[in-house]
């Protein structure tokens, strides 16, 4: 396993389109393997592939609901339920230091495949509801800052 480099905003590749992963091999898991390690070193909830420069369609997230916490690993994900918005207070790992208020759904269901191709669905409430959004728009070159509608000011948040 191996620590992969952030990318930051600004970074052109944080806005490209990611591919959908086909083969579900060794590469992969070396891949899911490194963000898993490189997401838990950060600090943050969640990590999407372009983050660090791959441009698949893989997120690893920690579900902090879940006690002790379980890393998820999605590929291909696709959020296909959401509700309950509410006005929420988020951080990026590729945005450091920067917090604003977004508008997410605190209740979301996740489809995606495991690092075998086996699909499966997951609920995620609150914070893990708004970190499906927030890594499957990674997927499509989006930054929450596009979201923002008000920045904050602020010690620490969690970051993803
Ligand atoms: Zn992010």
């Amino acid at each position: 396993m191996a620590l992969r480099n952030i990318l930051k905003q600004g970074d052109e590749t944080l806005a490209k389109h990611c591919r959908p992963v086909t083969v579900f091999d060794e590469r992969l898991h070396t891949l899911l393997d490194d963000m898993r390690e490189t997401l838990i070193e950060s600090g943050g909830v969640g990590l999407a592939a372009p983050q660090i420069g791959i441009l698949r369609r893989v997120v690893v997230l920690l579900d902090v609901n879940q006690d002790p916490e379980e890393l998820i690993e999605l590929v291909n994900p696709e959020v296909i339920e959401q509700s309950d918005e509410a006005r929420v207070v988020e951080g990026c790992l590729s945005v450091p230091g920067v917090y604003g208020y977004v508008t997410r759904p605190q209740h979301a269901v996740i489809r995606a495949q495991d690092r075998f191709g086996n699909w499966f669905e997951r609920a995620g409430e609150g914070i893990v509801a708004q970190c499906f959004c927030h890594e499957t728009e990674h997927l499509d070159g989006h930054l929450f800052t596009e979201k923002v509608e008000e920045y904050v000011e602020m010690e620490q948040e969690n970051e993803s």
